[in-house]
């Protein structure tokens, strides 16, 4: 089975030479998300300086490898589960029956962990020994390969919010909060950056006449990127929402008020009672962690509720990457006069162009320097 291989690699600076971003781009252009099957990601630390180190992320298939995700285990012992959330050393771990389990971690992973913060994260796929006294308790002995991480910077370390993600959920309401399709791209950015699939999900469409959304879906669809209209007052939609959450892991996200939880409920009426169970209050308490919690889903799969992406104040896109991840603006930005431009005043610049000729949505170019600025609405 391939799986991810972490390398740390220096590179040398050359300051006579001048590092063209192109190259970077052009790695995200031949890529798509889930099939891609060589570079995973290509994460770049130290704000502001291109190329002094990288770490980078590749399958492989290579046996000898050293982050213990190919640890013999005894699977006759073992069950496969997957980890719900995680609080210090501990895990909740959920096995394929759905029983959960309250799980230690062997200490060799943590010992041949040498890079990740994380031995285990939330959603990872494990391999776990139940504990023969207790029934409820166990020892994680093996993670899997991971796929689709979610993931900030702490202290130039990466820190893991959530594995194995197949989509997120962007939710956004037509009206009752405005949409504020600047909150939308942000959100675009941050799959892009993440790879993982993003699907634009506009709520509350009974409140306005779905025409009026036209041009901004428009935009997005030509991007090709996936996007629905809902309801989750009329159930318009629902059908469509559900079948997509089925059988897969999506971190739902969104500002506060747009209906992400009723659109859960609607999706899965089961789900409603666990919900509530987190009480309104509570709400504002748990936006300070970043803990994230995997809910399973009646149907199968499940939803990711985790505070500190729901808010998305974590992605540290630096301004330089910012070009890559904007999907249509990316092919543009290989034509600039120089390869390090930042499309916001210089001569020659192809995305500048683009935007006069009507190429490039206006607002979507506006949204690009907004973001450059660090401004959110
Ligand atoms: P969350 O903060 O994103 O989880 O949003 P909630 O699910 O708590 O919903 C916020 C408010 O929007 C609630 O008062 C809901 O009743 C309302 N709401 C949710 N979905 C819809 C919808 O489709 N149409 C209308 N008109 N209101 C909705
Ligand atoms: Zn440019």
């Amino acid at each position: 089975m391939a799986k991810n291989k972490k390398t740390r690699a220096d590179f040398r600076k050359n300051r006579n030479v001048r590092v063209r971003k192109t190259n970077l781009t052009r790695d995200f252009d031949s890529e798509k998300f889930e099939e891609d099957s060589t570079v995973r990601s290509e994460r770049i630390s130290g704000k502001g300086e291109l190329t002094r180190r990288r770490t980078i992320m590749t399958s492989q298939t290579d046996e000898s490898e050293d982050s213990g995700d190919h640890l013999a285990v005894d699977e006759t012992q073992c069950r496969r589960g997957r980890v719900l959330s995680v609080h210090g050393l501990h895990s909740r771990v959920q096995d394929e029956e759905g029983k959960i389990y309250g799980c230690i971690t062997r200490r060799i992973l943590k010992t041949l962990s040498t890079d990740q913060r994380h031995v285990v994260a939330a959603g990872d796929r494990v391999w776990f020994r139940a504990n023969d006294d207790t029934e409820q308790e166990g020892c994680i002995e093996r993670v899997e390969p991971r796929y689709g991480v979610i993931s900030r910077a702490v202290r130039g370390r990466q820190h893991i919010l959530v594995t194995n993600v197949d989509q997120l959920v962007i939710v956004a309401s037509a009206a009752e909060p405005r949409i504020k399709p600047n909150l939308i791209d942000r959100m675009l950015v941050a799959s892009e950056k993440g790879r993982v699939r993003p699907i634009v999900c506009i709520n509350k469409i009974d409140l306005v006449s779905p025409a009026e959304l036209e041009p901004l879906i428009g935009v997005y669809g030509q991007m090709g990127y996936d996007s629905m209209l809902v309801s989750a007052q009329t159930g318009f939609g629902i059908d469509s929402l559900r079948k997509l959450l089925r059988n897969r892991e999506t971190v739902v996200a969104g500002q506060s008020g747009v209906g992400k939880s009723s659109l859960l409920n609607a999706a899965d009426p089961a789900l409603a009672l666990r919900v509530q169970t987190v009480s309104r209050e509570n709400e504002k308490g748990r936006h300070t962690t970043t803990a994230s919690n995997l809910i399973p889903l009646t149907g199968g799969g499940y939803v990711v509720d985790t505070p500190g992406i729901r808010q998305f104040q974590l992605w540290d896109v630096i301004p330089e990457e910012l070009g890559g991840f904007f999907r249509d603006l990316r092919p543009y930005v290989n034509y600039c006069q120089f390869p390090d431009c930042t499309h916001t005043h210089e001569e020659n610049c192809a995305v500048k162009n683009a935007v006069a000729d009507g190429q490039l949505d206006e607002r979507r170019y506006e949204s690009y320097l907004k973001l450059r600025e660090g401004e959110f609405e």
